[in-house]
């Protein structure tokens, strides 16, 4: 039987659910199946007119409230949703395919972290007083942008919404929000939430559709800020359309990140941590670890226990708890990852582990580890997004932290090893936005996460996130006669 997940609309605008079946259908098909279990449509440009009208007239009067007034709406909105984290965990694993046992901790959890930290946050955002000379002053005001845009790629789309949506409401903006077109559903669900916790309407707003309804959100003039997570390419144009309005914007883009595992690492540890960062959603996450630079010594080791590991994984029905890896998010996404492995054997690694599409309906792929890798092949160069790891093997320090450094992106990097002053010389020397010792891909939302180099521009959660959803302006107060040269 098919699942059903057919939301009550396709979007969500002003506090309602509103269909207009005038859009291109988007069918929401299960990973896990191949079957279609919902449709929406995409958003025509009366849709998102409307979408951008209704963020932009609830904006002033959402700012006007004090922060604490907002902050509680916030913090409201995480209790529901950790109220209802079994339902929207089921919704999150129909969506993406990711297996239950990961989105009942990973996702509206998540989520609910997001709101409730800004939430928290809300109430303390502040200026400041600058005292000068002769006893005039500055004061500084900290002001919302105005109406923020949020496009989210398909892997966490729950999450995706809410590290987008809490921190620019916690400052007094308003949100229309563009899921990925794969999966469409999580996000309706967050703003049937934040305006069942009090969020008044037009205040995040979702839209669906593709490139186009993106492209046509990142270039209205009512928009201030564009906040993407997507691929480079996406970036590059999405940043390129932004700067020609001069609007603000948050980039979280992809990766190829270093994880090196020193000899003296601990080896069931650094096997958890590339377990961690390669494995986990499918491998459909932007700060995998996928270039493991392993040295010599530990090598054999390292490959022996990952192999044995990786053969314990559960592969299954994602909605069974004990299931432990999943399917591919969609049949597209399934056959670049099969071309780059066909690329991986043809370039002369050895396929150490897996490698092959599963004989069963859904886009299952195998967890994939290619060893002997070399710097020039494609596979340790370009962003796979799925479950396919490059072991490279190293000599030195010297050399691991050049060849690590030798790419275009800086999401995130790893180091595995017992010797306390190595772990932060190495890591002090990376190039990477989001960096690990002796463990891999944690995302507090107390943490800032963000990449450096082409991997991004602006950092999410965190305290940091608040100046990239606000402005200062500042206001010089003189308490003295003024001085003018004639
Ligand atoms: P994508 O770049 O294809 O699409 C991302 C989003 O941008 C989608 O909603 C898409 O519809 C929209 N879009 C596409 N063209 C657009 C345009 N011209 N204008 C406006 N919007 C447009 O990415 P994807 O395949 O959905 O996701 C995978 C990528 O996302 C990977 O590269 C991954 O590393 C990256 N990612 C980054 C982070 C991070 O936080 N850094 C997190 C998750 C995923």
């Amino acid at each position: 039987m098919p699942q059903n997940a057919q939301p009550t609309a396709s979007h969500f605008i002003n506090g309602h659910y509103v269909e207009d079946t005038a859009g291109a259908p988007i069918p929401v098909i299960y990973a896990a199946t191949g079957e279609q279990i919902a449709q929406v449509h995409s958003a025509t440009l009366a849709i998102v007119d409307q979408a951008l009208q209704a963020a932009k007239a609830a904006q002033k009067a959402w700012a006007a409230m004090s922060g604490t007034e907002r902050g509680r709406i916030l913090r409201r909105a995480a209790d529901i949703i950790r109220e209802r984290n079994h339902e929207l965990s089921v919704l999150e694993t129909l969506d993406t395919g990711k297996p239950l046992q990961e989105t009942l901790v990973a996702d509206a959890t998540s989520g609910a972290d997001a709101l409730e930290y800004f939430g928290g946050l809300a109430g303390s955002l502040t200026g400041e007083h600058i005292p000068l000379a002769g006893g005039d002053f500055v004061y500084t005001v900290r002001e919302a942008l105005g109406v923020c845009v949020g496009i989210g790629a398909w892997n966490y789309p729950t999450q995706i919404a809410c590290w987008k949506g809490a921190p620019a409401l916690a400052c007094g903006n308003t949100m229309v929000f563009k899921p990925s077109e794969t999966t469409p559903l999580c996000a309706l669900k967050v703003a049937e939430i934040l305006t069942e916790a009090g969020a008044p309407p037009g205040v995040f707003n979702v839209v669906q559709g593709l490139g186009d309804v993106g492209a046509a959100l990142v270039t209205d003039p009512r928009v201030a800020k564009v906040s993407l997570t997507g691929s480079v390419p996406t970036g590059r144009k999405v940043y390129a359309a932004a700067a020609a309005e001069m609007k603000h914007v948050t980039m979280e883009l992809g990766g190829k990140s270093p994880l090196i595992v020193f000899d003296d690492a601990d080896v069931e540890n650094a096997v958890s941590g590339a377990i961690l960062g390669n494995f986990y959603s499918t491998g459909q996450v932007c700060s995998n670890g996928t270039r493991v630079f392993v040295q010599k010594g530990i090598k054999q080791a390292f490959l022996k226990r990952l192999a044995e590991r990786l053969g314990t994984a559960v592969i299954g029905d994602p909605l069974d708890e004990a299931t432990s890896f999943g399917p591919m998010v969609s049949e597209g996404q399934l056959n670049i990852v099969l071309n780059y492995i066909a690329k991986g054997v043809e370039e002369g690694a050895r396929l150490a582990f897996g490698g092959k599409r599963l004989d069963r309906d859904g886009w299952y792929l195998q967890p994939t580890v290619f060893a002997d890798v070399t710097d020039d092949m494609v596979i340790a160069r370009e962003e796979i997004f799925g479950p396919v790891m490059a072991v490279l093997d190293f000599e030195d320090e010297e050399e691991v932290i050049a060849r690590a450094n030798a790419t275009e992106f800086g999401l995130a990097a790893g180091v595995f090893t017992n010797d306390l002053t190595r772990a932060h010389r190495v890591i002090g020397q990376l190039e990477a936005g989001s960096c690990f010792i002796n463990t891999y891909n944690l995302a507090p939302v107390e943490a800032p996460f963000g990449g450096v180099k082409a991997s991004g521009v602006g950092r999410e959660n965190s305290k940091l996130a608040i100046n990239h959803y606000s402005e200062m302006r500042s206001v010089y107060v003189s308490m003295n006669d003024v001085e003018a040269p004639f």
